[in-house]
C-alpha cells in the first residue's frame, strides 16, 4: 500500500500541477494543426481544468506518418531487444519516481479516486511496462519439425505501426497494458486516449522520451472518437489496432478495418458479469469483501466489474446482510480524499445514463442506496431483479449498482450466469473445490477467479468470450502476440553439388 498524504496535501498538489495541453508527435508536444482544442474536465467538480489538443485525420495522418518512418528506418523496430528492454525498464522507473504527481493528474482527470490511484494505478502501470519490458530479451522463436534435408524457422516480428484506442475508465492502467507489449515486441504506436482522460497519457509519453525512447515511435493524438479515433481505425497506413472499450465502438472498428486496409483488429469490450455465491460458501465476510470490491471498485466504471451477483437461495439473506456491512464503509466523495472509496463518475453524461437505471431500480426491491449524493456522486445501490430479461440483468451500467438475482440450484447458477451476449469474467464461490472448479469449466467468461474476485494479474490473459472480446488478449505473455506476426523461413538443405543445379 502506497503511503498516502492527507486531503489538504493532495489539494495542494493539486493545485500546483502543470496539466499537458498538446499532443505528443514525433517526440515533441505540438497542437492541433487545426489549432482547435476541447475543454477537459474535473468530473468532481465539472469545472474546466485544461484544454487538450482536438486533433483530426490531418494529425493523425501526420502522426502515423512519423510512426512509420521510425519504424523502417529501425531506430527501435531492430533494435535489439535487451536495448528495447532498457528503455522500458527505465520508463518504468520514471513512472514510479512521478508516481505522485501521475496519480493526483489522473485523479483530477478521471473522478477516480486518489485511494486507487495510489494503490493500483500507477504502480500496476510502472509494473507492466517493466514486466513487458523484462520479457522481450527472453522469448526464443521456433525452429518446425521439418525433414532432415530442410530447416524451418518460424521467426516473430512486430506487425509494424499500430493504433491504441483507450477508455476513460483506467487512463493509465489501459495504456500500460497497451504499449506495454507493443513497444516491446519493437512497434512504433499512435495512441487515440478517451478525450475525457488524456492527460496522464501524454505525461507517460513524455517520460518515454526522457527515457531515451527514440521519437515518432510513441505518439499520442488526442481528440474525440468521431475525429482521430475514426481517422486511425481507416488509416491505410496502420498495420493493427487494439482496442479497449465499448461493444458498440468496437464493432466499428470491424467495418473501419474492412472498409480500408483489413488492418488486424483485437478488441477489448464490455461485460455484465456474473459472480456465483452457492449454499456451502465459507467465511461470508470474504466473500462479502468480494462481493463489493467487484461490484463498486471505481465506481463500477470496470468492465470486468461484477455486476451481476448470482446467489443460491438458502444462503441469499445472510450474504446480504454482510454485503450491506461492507459497502456501507465505501465513503463516496471527493476523489482525493485518501479515506474515499467511490469517487466521481467520468461525465454528466455517463451520471445521467446511470441516473436512469437508478429510476429502473426504484421500482425493483431496492436492497441499498438508490440515491446521488451530489452531481456526479451515486452510492453502492444494491437492487434484487426477478425477471431475467429486464435492463438491469443484461445491460452493463458501468456504475456502482449490483443487480442480484436468486437461484435454487448450482445447474441454475450457471445457466443464468451464462445468459448473457457477454463474456468477460465471472466469479464462483463454493467450498466444494470439485464444484466451484466445474463451475469454472462451465462458465464462458475469459477469466474466471475462484474463491475471489479479481482479473488475474500481468501473467494471466485478460479479454473476453462471445461480445466481450475478440482476435486476441491483453496481458501475459500472451498480449505480444497481438503486436507480432509469424514470419515462415524455409531452407533447402539438399546437397545439389553433384547435380551442377546450385
Ligand atoms: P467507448 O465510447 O467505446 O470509447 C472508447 C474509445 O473509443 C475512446 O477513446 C473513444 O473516444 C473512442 N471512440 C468513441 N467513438 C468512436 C468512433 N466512432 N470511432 C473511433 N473511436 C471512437 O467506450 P467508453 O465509454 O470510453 O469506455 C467504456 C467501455 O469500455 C465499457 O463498455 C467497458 O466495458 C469497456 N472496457 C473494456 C475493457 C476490457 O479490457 N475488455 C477495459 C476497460 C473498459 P472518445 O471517448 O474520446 O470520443
Ligand atoms: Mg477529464
Amino acid at each position: 500500500m502506497a503511503d498516502l498524504l492527507t486531503h489538504e496535501e493532495y489539494k495542494a498538489i493539486a493545485a500546483s500541477l502543470e496539466l499537458p495541453n498538446n499532443a505528443w508527435i514525433d517526440g515533441a508536444y505540438r497542437p492541433a494543426i487545426s489549432a482547435k482544442t476541447l475543454d477537459t474536465v474535473n468530473p468532481a467538480t465539472g469545472r474546466v481544468i485544461g484544454t487538450i489538443a482536438a486533433c483530426d485525420k490531418a494529425d493523425v495522418d501526420f502522426a502515423v506518418g512519423k510512426a512509420r518512418e521510425a519504424f523502417e528506418d529501425g531506430r527501435w523496430s531492430r533494435l535489439h531487444p535487451g536495448a528495447r528492454k532498457d528503455v522500458l525498464v527505465e520508463l518504468s522507473k520514471l513512472i514510479t519516481r512521478n508516481a505522485r504527481e501521475l496519480a493526483v493528474m489522473e485523479s483530477l482527470d478521471s473522478g477516480k479516486t486518489i485511494y486507487d490511484c495510489e494503490n493500483v494505478d500507477v504502480p500496476e502501470t510502472a509494473h507492466v511496462i517493466k514486466w513487458h519490458g523484462e520479457l522481450i530479451d527472453k522469448i526464443y522463436d521456433q525452429v518446425s519439425p521439418a525433414s532432415n534435408d530442410h530447416i524451418a524457422m518460424v521467426v516473430r516480428e512486430p506487425v509494424g505501426v499500430v493504433g491504441l484506442v483507450i477508455p476513460w475508465n483506467f487512463p493509465l492502467l489501459m495504456l500500460a497494458w497497451k504499449i506495454g507489449p507493443a513497444l516491446a515486441a519493437g512497434c512504433s504506436v499512435v495512441v487515440k486516449p478517451a478525450a475525457e482522460t488524456s492527460l496522464t497519457g501524454l505525461r507517460v509519453a513524455e517520460l518515454a522520451a526522457e527515457a531515451g525512447l527514440p521519437r515518432g515511435v510513441l505518439n499520442i493524438v488526442t481528440g474525440t472518437g468521431a475525429q482521430a479515433g475514426e481517422a486511425l481505425g481507416r488509416h491505410p497506413d496502420v498495420d493493427m489496432v487494439s482496442f479497449t472499450g465499448s461493444t458498440a465502438t468496437g464493432r466499428r472498428f470491424l467495418n473501419y478495418s474492412a472498409e480500408s486496409n483489413l488492418k488486424e483488429v483485437v478488441l477489448e469490450l464490455g461485460g455484465k458479469n456474473p459472480c456465483i455465491v452457492l449454499d456451502d460458501a465459507e467465511d461470508l465476510d470474504a466473500v462479502a469483501a468480494h462481493v463489493v470490491n467487484g461490484a463498486f471498485w471505481n465506481m463500477g466504471q470496470n468492465c470486468s466489474a461484477a455486476s451481476r451477483l448470482i446467489v443460491q437461495k438458502g444462503i441469499k439473506d445472510k450474504l446480504i446482510a454482510k454485503v450491506k456491512e461492507h459497502a456501507r464503509e465505501w465513503i463516496v466523495g471527493e476523489p482525493l480524499n485518501p479515506e474515499v472509496r467511490v469517487g466521481a463518475l467520468i461525465s454528466k453524461g455517463h451520471f445521467d445514463k446511470v441516473c436512469r437505471y437508478l429510476k429502473m431500480a426504484a421500482a425493483e426491491k431496492l436492497l441499498m442506496g438508490g440515491k446521488m449524493v451530489a452531481e456526479g456522486f451515486i452510492e453502492p445501490t444494491i437492487v434484487e431483479v426477478a425477471a431475467r430479461d429486464a435492463a438491469l440483468v443484461r445491460e452493463e451500467v458501468f456504475g456502482p449498482l449490483l443487480t442480484v438475482i436468486t437461484v435454487a440450484t448450482f445447474e441454475e447458477a450457471i445457466a443464468v450466469a451464462n445468459d448473457t451476449e457477454y463474456g468477460l469474467a465471472a466469479s464462483i464461490f463454493s467450498a466444494n473445490g470439485k464444484r466451484a472448479l466445474r463451475g469454472a469449466r462451465m462458465l464462458r467468461a475469459g477469466t474466471v477467479t475462484v474463491n475471489s474476485f479479481g482479473e488475474g494479474d500481468i501473467t494471466t490473459p485478460f479479454g473476453g468470450y462471445k461480445q466481450s472480446g475478440f482476435g486476441g488478449r491483453d496481458n501475459s505473455i500472451h498480449a505480444h502476440d497481438q503486436y507480432t506476426q509469424l514470419k515462415t523461413i524455409w531452407v533447402d538443405l539438399t546437397d545439389n553439388s553433384d547435380t551442377g543445379i546450385d
